[in-house]
């Protein structure tokens, strides 16, 4: 209430006393103030320019990324340093290359980590401020990694069982991921596929040639060497049988080449040959050896024979000599000694060949001293036949031969001794056929040779050898090939075959 009468009382005393001089003093200033003016203008409008230029200037910090464009996308597990920022004061007059302020960035990416990141640079200056982001992605674009256990192995069995020799994928994001690999068996390899859980996709290949490297296996019954008589035995097929790894049984696809002439004295060779779906071929031969029987009536005049005969073994070479001979069915005749493996000579006995003394000593001082160390020489040789096969042997060959002259010393011991062991039921061998070896470098060819010329001009050839040299055993297997191939009979001597006496000189 007080308040209001005296504002009532101002508002009164106004009306109440109305007077001129404000109207003058109006008057009055604006002239005083004209005259200081100027200056204020002048003020006035250098900051109104200052205004402008600010404003022209525009002055604001710009924040720039340093070198090249920075990445937006870096690979997982990748390396990755944030770009260097430079922040700087600038305006379009004034500091127009401007004025570098500090940097502060925050923010990092881990690339570790599979994801979105964004780097914050932030720089300020009196009241000016500003700020720069970069979003960068960190992303799997990497495939695993299949790695194939080597594989020697040339081929595969194409039976649909395929055994692989082992893989495994690995991914740098997802870890093991050899479980997530797609096997596939194609016609030249194997296939293997695994894709990430980021959609990346890696492939291998591993190279596997299809095929069957086994050829059937061809049996044959009765064995691969068969011996007939000329004339008296037939021939018939034992039999066989051929199988293969995958295709089982191929007998019936078996086919026989060559044939077998029983009234022909000869080495015949059946082919049998058979091929299996793989076009693997497989072949067995059967070597059939058709003999003429000796004296025989059925034989004919054609037939010839050879009776091949070994001196002074055994030795160390006589057992392979008999497992070539067991191989043809070829029987021989040796004149043993006493100065090798007794016990092979029970050996050419069992296996069916002759056995004939030869001498004790193969000493010939000893041998020809005189008639009766002769005859004691032959009684201690044919006691060891005897203790080794059950029988005494009266199949003979002087050492040297009966035409040797390494005796003369003393006269007419030959003459007299071959007249003595007939009268003792002996028979001597001489040989209408050298093979050579008895030098003491023979060559294997030669030793060929030899026996094949003087074999093919008679029709019963009595060959001498020795299955004491190396030579000799290497070469008898082409002989015997050759001898069987040309049509004759291989046969071991008896009382009655040719003896191939020489002339006696002493
Ligand atoms: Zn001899």
């Amino acid at each position: 209430m007080d308040q209001r009468n005296r504002n009532n009382n101002i508002g009164s005393r106004r009306t109440s006393f109305p007077s001129r001089t404000p109207s003058t003093a109006r008057k009055r200033k604006p002239r005083r103030k004209k005259k200081s003016a100027a200056p204020v203008i002048v003020i006035v409008a250098f900051a109104v320019i200052l205004a402008l230029l600010w404003i022209i200037n525009g002055f604001r910090i710009e924040i720039e990324f340093q070198g090249e464009a920075p990445l937006e996308r870096v690979s997982f597990g990748g390396s990755y340093t944030a770009p260097e920022a430079k922040a700087f004061l600038k305006g379009r007059l004034i500091f127009r290359d401007g004025i570098e302020v500090e940097t502060e960035q925050s923010g990092k990416v881990d690339v570790n980590n599979v994801g979105s990141y964004t780097l914050v640079w932030k720089a300020s200056k009196l009241w000016y401020s500003a700020e720069k982001t970069l979003k960068v992605e960190v992303i799997d674009d990497a495939p695993p990694v299949i790695t194939l256990v080597p594989d020697e192995r040339e081929y595969v069995l194409p039976d649909g069982n395929y055994d692989d020799p082992g893989y495994s994928a690995y991914d740098a994001q997802d870890g093991d991921v050899t479980e997530n690999v797609k096997v596939e068996i194609r016609d030249d390899g194997v296939a293997y596929t695994v894709t990430d859980s980021a959609g990346n996709r890696a492939s291998a290949f591993r190279e596997v040639l299809f095929k069957d490297p086994e050829a059937p296996v061809i049996t044959l019954e009765g064995g691969a060497f068969l011996t007939l008589t000329a004339g008296k035995d037939e021939y018939k097929e034992p039999g066989f049988s051929a199988t293969d790894n995958l295709d089982g049984d191929v007998t019936e696809k078996v086919e026989i080449e060559g044939s077998v002439d029983v009234s022909k004295p000869g080495l015949y060779r059946l082919t049998y040959r058979v091929s299996d779906s793989y076009g693997n071929v497989a072949e067995a031969v059967r070597t059939v050896t058709v003999a003429a029987e000796p004296n025989s009536s059925i034989t004919d005049e054609n037939s010839k024979f050879i009776y091949l005969t070994f001196d002074d073994g055994p030795g160390t070479y006589t057992a392979e000599l008999l497992d070539i001979l067991a191989k043809y069915q070829v029987k021989v005749t040796f004149f043993v000694t006493s100065l090798g493996d007794h016990t092979l000579i029970k050996r050419e006995k069992d296996e069916g060949h002759s056995v004939g003394v030869h001498t004790y000593s193969h000493r010939y001082d000893i041998v020809y001293a005189s008639d009766e160390a002769f005859l004691e020489d032959l009684t201690k040789i044919n006691e060891i036949v005897k203790a080794q096969t059950g029988s005494y042997t009266y199949l003979l060959r002087f050492p040297g031969g009966s035409s040797n002259t390494i005796s003369h010393d003393n006269a007419g011991i030959m003459t007299r001794l071959a007249k003595k062991v007939q009268e003792m039921g002996y028979q001597y061998f001489d040989w209408n056929v050298d093979s050579g070896d008895a030098v003491s470098k023979p060559k294997k060819e030669n030793i060929i040779e030899a026996v094949k010329a003087g074999c093919s001009k008679k029709k019963n050839s009595v060959v001498l050898m020795h299955d004491v040299k190396r030579e000799t055993v290497d070469a008898i297997e082409d002989i015997i090939v050759w001898g069987l191939e040309n049509g004759y009979t291989f046969l071991p001597l008896n009382m009655s075959s040719p003896t191939a006496h020489h002339k006696i000189y002493n």
